[in-house]
């Protein structure tokens, strides 16, 4: 009968569902240990200035240097930290580090480095206090806060717009940009994305990835580009993977871009033999006459 199988499925079930327990308690065991030693790094991907090639700056990415797994990507763990309560601290050793390390190269190199840094919506959320973080952590590093971008999730437009709309003005008045990340993922709607005070639209990757075989795709993405220019704002393409993909977004004037065609993310160290090697990572696009 229907409680026997029930009961029966139950059981099956339940090694499975304690697994999965199991994992996830020792998930929060590792990253508690991780928190406390700091086992947390950056990956930098470079920002490109898509018509002349030239190298802006870079995102911050987050990594984690598991001692026995090895390098975890950030998909596995920062969800896990938000639920733990632990993604301010992270976050703003995130932002501590990828700010001093720009700042240092900024000045072996003469010149204004860009670098975003990803927030969470746990962040924004605590409102005054990741004002007062940023402000700290813009003193500390002494990085000029033009040099700074704080990548924001569409989701924000949408949650406590007053709230939001006030913080992102606080954070502007200290001189920061703001981008909204992966975007045309969510359900900002476009009377809001008027009244944000937002530097950057990136177009989120899938956008980007249908570009060549779905020619309709060009038509959204150069409505996406108009949209972000007609409000003020610069726009990125993220996930641009092939050279046709990078002219085509060039000649919708999208002005800047990330992929692994123009650059992955890499290690601190590597960034930095980049950055040393004075070399355009893809060279300029010679406009036709
Ligand atoms: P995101 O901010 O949209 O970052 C872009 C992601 O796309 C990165 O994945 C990057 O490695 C990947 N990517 C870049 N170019 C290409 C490409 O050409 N093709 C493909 N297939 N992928 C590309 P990653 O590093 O695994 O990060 C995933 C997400 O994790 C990020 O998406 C961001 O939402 C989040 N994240 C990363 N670091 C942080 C952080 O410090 N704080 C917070 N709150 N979130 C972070
Ligand atoms: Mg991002
Ligand atoms: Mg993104
Ligand atoms: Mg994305």
């Amino acid at each position: 009968n229907a409680k026997r199988a029930g009961r029966g499925k139950h059981l099956r079930y339940a090694p499975a569902m304690q697994e999965a327990q199991r994992a996830r308690l020792e998930l929060e065991g590792d990253l508690r240990v991780a928190v406390a030693e700091g086992q947390f790094l950056l990956h930098y991907q470079p920002l490109i200035d898509l018509a002349s090639g030239q190298l802006l700056g870079s995102e911050a990415l987050l990594r984690w240097q598991h001692p026995q797994r090895g390098l975890v990507p950030p998909i596995e763990f920062i969800t896990v930290l938000e639920e733990m309560g632990l993604i301010a601290e992270v976050g703003r050793w995130v932002m501590q580090r990828a700010c001093c390390v720009t700042a240092r190269w900024s000045h072996e190199h003469g010149r204004a480095l860009k670098v975003a840094v990803n927030v969470s919506p746990l962040q924004f959320a605590q409102g005054e206090a990741f004002v007062e973080t940023v402000r700290a952590v813009l003193a500390e590093t002494g990085l000029p806060p033009q040099q700074l971008q704080l990548e924001l999730t569409e989701g924000l437009l949408m949650s406590q717009s007053e709230q939001s709309l006030a913080l992102m003005h606080q954070l502007r008045a200290l001189g920061v940009s703001l981008a909204i990340d992966d975007f045309g993922t969510g359900y900002s709607s476009l009377a809001y994305l008027r009244s944000f005070p937002v530097d950057t639209l990136k177009i989120d990757r899938s956008f980007i990835r249908d570009l060549g075989p779905r020619p309709e795709h060009i038509t959204l993405v150069y409505a996406i580009v108009q949209l972000g220019h007609n409000l003020g704002m610069k726009v990125t393409a993220e996930g641009i993977e092939t050279a046709e993909q990078r002219s085509q977004l060039a000649d919708l004037r999208c002005d800047t871009g990330q992929g692994y065609f123009l650059g992955r993310p890499v290690p601190e160290e590597v960034y930095a033999r980049l950055l040393a090697s004075g070399e355009p990572l893809v060279p300029a696009i010679v406009a036709p006459v």
